[in-house]
């Protein structure tokens, strides 16, 4: 995977404004995070309660699922059956279940393969190779994922929330605040779509597969830990128990979470991990990047080289270049100096401004600039295209302008 991947939905194309003091008090916690601390007193507030999603094979672990389908009556072969269908046919039709006795198609299909998401609102642009779907859940909850497809390979782009608490400032997701959690089949799901819709050959270059998943969209995927993990066992586990995507294909990306990110790094997941980064100073840093206040940038990097450690994989550095703000060539000297001769990849993302925002991308030369100087640190840096500026590409841009946040 290259930057390119994270072009649109997520990480560093969110773009919107709050203005700072605004923003510093909305940190929201991380609701129901296993193993994740919520941030100071006074600066977290947790998500409102709300009804959980329907029960979804994707939920299930292997030997969940064979007692699930045993609960049903049926025999725990079923469960292998079941899940070829989703996982690898991508149906959950039961008239396309022709392998299995009729009258236990829709019973299974109606208790283990429940419709989790439908699309509301589909955009595209870059000839059809990019296409943005705003989902709505079933209790009216919004999220977005976006596929975009390159000459090699397929991206996906999925929200591992429904909004997000982090209130980043510059964020179209952050100034609608955290609807809640999304479940691990409610992710799955987004993949699962892209991958039928890839099928059928309806985006140019022919049919083909999904072979690249990137946590970007809307949410703070470490904000909801077990519901992320679930889902990337589940993008990651051999077909037909899971999708069977390469883990080096999937990203993580969070504005650092440290206990979630060690904890990460003991999972044995190895996705690659990306560290939406945005400044190199805490004085900037805690304005852009609320959480900052919790965990400062020593210690998010500290957890980041650990995770490399751990994982063997390198790791991606988020920095959304906002004009004037953030881009000062000695900003890109001292962040030059922080990761010098770690196991790093730096991300360089224009900022992709929602409507009205005060804040807007750096110019082109400047830009080219800041990579010029952390290249001159000895550093791999890539400036990313952004692709789906046209269709509200910004994580939550498509959300905030065809509906008001679900609360
Ligand atoms: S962490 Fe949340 S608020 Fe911050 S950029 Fe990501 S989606 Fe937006």
């Amino acid at each position: 995977m290259t930057s390119r991947d994270r072009a649109t939905a997520g990480g560093l194309g969110r773009s919107g404004m709050r203005s700072p003091a605004a923003a510093l008090p909305l940190v929201q916690a991380a609701g129901a995070v296993a193993g994740v601390a919520a941030g100071p007193p006074g600066l977290t507030r947790p998500a409102p309660r709300r009804a959980a999603p329907p029960r979804h094979l994707a939920d299930l672990d292997p030997a969940q699922r064979r007692v699930a389908v045993s609960e049903l009556g049926e025999p725990v072969f079923r469960a292998g059956q079941l899940s070829r269908h989703y996982f690898a046919r991508l149906t959950r039709d039961p008239v396309e279940m022709t392998d299995l006795p009729a009258r236990s198609r829709e019973r299974l299909s109606a208790a283990l393969l429940p419709g989790l998401l439908t699309a509301e609102r589909e955009l595209s642009c870059d000839s059809g190779t990019t296409r943005k779907t705003l989902w709505r859940a079933f209790d009216g909850a919004y999220l977005e994922s976006v596929l975009m497809r390159y000459p090699d390979r397929v991206t996906v782009c999925v929200s591992s929330q429904a909004g997000c608490g982090m209130a980043c400032p510059f964020c179209a997701t952050g100034q609608a605040g955290l609807t809640r959690n999304l479940s691990a089949a409610e992710i799955v799901e987004q993949v699962v779509a892209a991958g039928r819709v890839l099928a059928t050959g309806a985006v140019p270059g022919g049919a083909a597969r999904v072979s690249n998943v990137v946590f970007m969209g809307m949410g703070e995927p470490l904000a909801n830990y077990r519901g992320v993990i679930c889902a990337l066992r589940r993008i990651t586990d051999p077909v037909p128990d899971g999708l069977g995507i390469s883990r080096r294909s999937v990203t993580v990306s969070t504005v650092g979470l440290v206990p979630a990110i060690r904890r990460l790094a003991t999972e044995e997941l190895a996705v690659t991990l990306a560290v939406s980064l945005h400044a190199p100073d805490d004085e900037l840093r805690d304005e852009l990047v609320p959480v900052n206040t919790r965990w400062k940038v020593a210690e998010v990097l500290a957890s980041a080289w650990a995770y490399a450690a751990a994982t063997g994989r390198r790791v991606s550095i988020e920095y959304a270049l906002i004009r004037d703000v953030n881009d000062q060539a000695w900003r890109a000297d001292m962040l030059g100096t922080l990761l010098a001769g770690r196991l790093v990849h730096v991300n360089l993302i224009p900022l992709n401004p929602t409507p009205g925002s005060r804040w807007t991308a750096s110019e082109p030369e400047v830009a080219s600039q800041f990579a010029r100087r952390l290249e001159s640190h000895g550093l791999p840096v890539t400036v990313r295209n952004t692709r789906g500026r046209q269709i509200d590409g910004a994580c939550g841009q498509l959300a905030a302008s065809t509906h008001p946040p679900v609360r």
